[in-house]
């Protein structure tokens, strides 16, 4: 049962994919891939005030890697650098480790990735924002 569900909500993301588009000038801009899959990702990103004001991206691939970018812009909109830095390690944690009922929808990820090699789809993403984050720290 509730199996279905976490696939409904990582299909429903992937058919309508929230702030997907590239976002022209972009305070932070990442790229990755997963060789493995053949995904790629694209991350932007706006700060204004210290705070997340934009979140888009862009890609293709499976429907785990769009569906958790499209999770992480709509999750990290609005975020401060130090909890959107919060909020990537707690979902890479989880990743590894076991669900976690405080990251709310993004559980369904969890719930979707079945073997280890599809872990990598559905932090690619997030792996990305993490690099962008980090390069902006260091500027
Ligand atoms: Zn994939």
């Amino acid at each position: 049962m509730i199996q279905g569900l976490y696939k409904e909500i990582v299909l429903d993301h992937y058919r309508r994919p929230r702030n997907r588009g590239e976002l022209g000038n972009a305070d932070l801009e990442e790229s990755l891939n997963n060789p493995l899959c053949g995904d790629e990702v694209t991350i932007y990103a706006n700060l204004r005030d210290g705070r997340l004001d934009e979140v888009a991206f862009t890609g293709r691939g499976c429907s785990i890697s769009q569906a958790s970018a499209s999770m992480l812009a709509e999750h990290l909109a609005g975020k401060s650098h130090e909890e959107a830095g919060r909020e990537i390690e707690a979902f890479l944690e989880m990743m590894r480790t076991e669900e976690r009922e405080d990251l709310g929808d993004l559980v369904a990820l969890k719930g979707v990735v079945q073997t280890p090699n599809r872990i990598r789809c559905a932090t690619l993403a997030w792996d990305a924002f993490k690099r962008g984050l980090e390069g902006k720290a260091n500027a």
